[in-house]
This record gives structure tokens, C-alpha cells and sequence, in this order.
């Protein structure tokens, strides 16, 4: 399978997925006054579905039939995005379907796709409208790029995937103590990391992972797309959609060669952490975290890695904010802070001790349990610059 990047066609017709609520609730505002007028500029014409709850996306590209759009794009923030992916991947047809090219504009207060993008098309720092208008701009070029995605199983049997970050302790709490902030928009985080600095949590568990540089060159075996019958019924803005049976995940989805199941321990070649008291463990695979967080300036759309950072308790409060500090421009690894590791790695697992605060998917919450993961290369593709 070569590598997919392309152009949108002309003319070319797109999907708006709208979360109304997402960062400080302009979201509809945003489309009318700034994308709207783009596009109509480009000649790329829209259908809007705005959504009315949480997972009204989520189902939609699950079940519909999206073949009459050339592009899925998602206004709001990283986890309505989150929400497409996943759905797609829940689909019977997921091997073609996350194929369609997918596309973030930025409208919510946690927008580190489009603020990693912006950065690999060589555009200085952007925020808000500004940010919103790049993206816009690179939907109106219509090219589009392969991105990773990481497949993350738990314990408790959830599947999911992510093409972001996924997090415990510091700085995911950081992320869900801050949601009660979302009307400060961008500010939410920063608000939230002096909350969280106050009181600092050690978390205790076993990290492994198979560092990119050990790794062999095993491919996923993707399993064979199940053809079924699909029948219509009416959507809620009047198009009809294509309703497929409910998926079935057995057997369907893509494989994790690299993985093995959790009662069995990490295959030899992976390294185990010897430490197990950490601040925080972060995986992240693009360059930003947020529009002023740069976490992984080494990181591209598709470089079949994720970016492993593991900060090990000790680190002194001053330390953790000189850190935090440098993450705006991404100069962290440059203060050599013995406490902050970092490593490029195909997999990894984590086991907690203690089912200590939550863990995040992409900026999405998930509960504390023993999580693996993997690197699925190019398996999407994303308007890019
Ligand atoms: P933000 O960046 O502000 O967090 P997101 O787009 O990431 O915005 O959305 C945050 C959450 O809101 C997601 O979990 C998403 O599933 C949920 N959501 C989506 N649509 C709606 C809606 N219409 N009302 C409330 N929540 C929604
Ligand atoms: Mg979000």
C-alpha cells in the first residue's frame, strides 16, 4: 500500500460536522462569518450537521453513508474529531472508510490537531481565528496526507483509536480539571495547571514500551472489509442516509502484531521501566498539544512513531513549571531535566498500581485501568497544508 496523499476533486462537496458547545460556544458564529465565505470563495460546497449531544457524530459517520462527500470536516475541538475517527473505525466497512480524507478546523478550546498542522505547513504560532482561517484555507487547497493513529486496548476489553495523545496523571489531569473552564477558551489549560501544581500527585505503576529504533519491521495485517446490505432512512437534515447492520468487531479490524494480551508480560526485546512513581507519562504523536504547546516539536503527520515522555516523581515544583514553560515553544529536552525522559517508541503499556485520577484519549477522559497501544501507520488521511 503506497502512500496516499492527493487532491480533493473538483468540484468537491463537504461534510461540517458542528459541535455547537465546543470551546466558548461560537462554533456556529465562527462556520457563518469566516468558513463559509471561504468556501463559497473556493467553490467547495458544504453540508452543515450540527450536533446535538454527545456521540450524535460519532453515530452519524458510523452508520451513514458517506460516499456522496469527498471530505469529513469537524468544527469544534479535538474530541468531536476524536468521535469521527472512532466511528469510522466502528464501521463494517472501516478499512475503506477511514480512507475518506478528514479535516479539523479549529472552533473548540483544545485544538491540537490544527495547531500541529499549522506547524508542519510552516506557519508561525496561530490561535483562534487566525488558526481557523489557515485551516479553512488548506480545506479550500484540498490536499490531504496520511496521518498515523494509534489503536489503544484496556484491560476491561475497550478498543479505541487516537490520533493525538494519550495520558495519565499530570498533565492529563490538567486537561479534565480544566473542562469546567471551557469558557476561557485556550486560557482553560493554563488556569488548570496552577490548580493542579498546588497539589501534585505521584502516580505508581509499570510503564514498557518497544522503542522505534528496536523495533522490526512488522506490518499490520489488515483484515478484509465484510460487504453488507445497507437500507435508507432519513437523516435529520433531510438527506436520506444509508443505515448499515451494527458492526462486528471480531475478527475485522486491524491486527496489533506488536501487542500481546495483558496477562501475558511484554515481549522480551521491549524495555520496562525501572522506575514506577511518576508526575506524569504522555504519549503524544503530533507536534502540538495545544495552540501555545509545543510537547513534540519532533513529530510529523506520519512518522510511524509515538513520542513517549515519562516525567518520574521528584521533580521539584520549580522544575515542573520551568518544563511547562518551555513546552510553549518545545525547548523542554534542551534544560536536560533529569526527571523528563524521552523516548520514540512502535508500542507501549501501562499498568497502574491504582486506579489514581483518569486517563485521556485525545483530550477525551477514560478510565484509570492497564492500557496498551500501538502505532498504525498512515492508516487516515487529513487536509494538511
Ligand atoms: P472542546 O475543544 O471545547 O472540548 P470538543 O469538540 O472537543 O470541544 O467537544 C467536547 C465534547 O463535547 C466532546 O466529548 C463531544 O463528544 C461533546 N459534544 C459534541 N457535540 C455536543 C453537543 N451538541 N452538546 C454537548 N456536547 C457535545
Ligand atoms: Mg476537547
Amino acid at each position: 500500500e503506497g502512500v496516499t496523499w492527493g487532491l480533493l476533486p473538483r468540484p468537491c462537496h463537504v461534510l461540517v460536522l458542528l459541535n455547537p458547545q465546543s470551546g466558548t460556544g461560537c462554533a456556529l458564529q465562527l462556520f457563518r462569518s469566516l468558513v463559509e465565505p471561504m468556501l463559497a470563495e473556493a467553490d467547495v460546497a458544504f453540508t452543515l450537521f450540527v450536533t446535538e449531544r454527545p456521540n450524535h457524530a460519532r453515530e452519524l459517520v458510523q452508520a451513514g453513508d458517506l460516499s456522496q462527500w469527498d471530505t469529513v470536516a469537524v468544527l469544534a475541538g479535538d474530541g468531536l474529531l476524536y468521535e469521527v475517527v472512532n466511528g469510522l473505525m466502528e464501521r463494517p466497512d472501516w478499512q475503506a472508510a477511514i480512507k475518506k480524507p478528514l479535516c479539523t478546523l479549529p472552533g473548540g478550546s483544545g485544538n491540537a490537531l490544527a495547531a500541529s498542522i499549522n506547524h508542519y505547513a510552516g506557519n508561525t504560532r496561530a490561535f483562534k481565528e487566525e488558526l481557523l482561517t489557515n485551516c479553512t484555507y488548506f480545506l479550500c487547497k484540498g490536499l490531504y496526507a496520511p496521518m498515523d493513529l494509534v489503536s489503544l486496548s484496556t484491560a476491561s476489553g475497550k478498543h479505541l483509536f487516537s490520533f493525538l495523545s494519550f495520558g495519565w496523571g499530570f498533565i492529563s489531569d490538567v486537561d479534565i480539571a480544566s473542562e469546567k473552564y471551557r469558557q476561557l477558551g485556550n486560557a482553560r489549560f493554563t488556569v488548570g495547571t496552577i490548580q493542579q501544581l498546588a497539589g501534585l500527585k505521584v502516580y505508581k505503576g509499570r510503564l514498557s514500551y518497544l522503542p522505534v529504533e528496536t523495533s522490526s519491521s512488522v506490518s499490520s495485517a489488515p483484515g478484509s472489509p465484510s460487504e453488507q446490505k445497507s437500507h435508507h432512512v432519513p437523516c435529520s437534515n433531510g438527506r436520506p442516509l444509508h443505515i448499515l447492520p451494527q458492526p462486528a468487531h471480531e475478527g475485522s479490524w486491524p491486527e496489533d502484531p506488536l501487542l500481546v494480551p495483558f496477562d501475558q508480560p511484554v515481549p522480551k526485546h521491549w524495555t520496562v521501566v525501572p522506575e514506577e512513581e511518576f508526575i506524569s507519562i504522555f504519549a503524544i504523536y503530533q507536534s502540538h498539544l495545544g495552540a501555545d504547546f509545543t510537547m513534540a516539536p519532533m513529530a510529523k503527520l506520519h512518522d510511524g512513531s509515538i513520542h513517549l515522555f515519562y516525567l518520574k516523581a521528584g521533580v521539584s515544583r520549580l522544575g515542573l513549571i520551568k518544563l511547562f514553560l518551555a513546552m510553549e515553544k518545545g525547548t523542554h529536552l534542551g534544560l536536560n531535566c533529569p526527571h523528563l525522559h524521552y523516548v520514540p517508541v512502535r508500542a507501549f503499556r501501562l499498568e497502574p498500581f491504582v486506579s489514581t485520577g483518569l486517563m485521556t484519549v485525545d483530550g477525551e477522559p477514560l478510565a484509570c485501568e492497564p492500557v496498551q497501544g500501538q502505532v498504525h501507520d498512515q492508516l487516515c488521511r487529513i487536509i494538511s497544508g
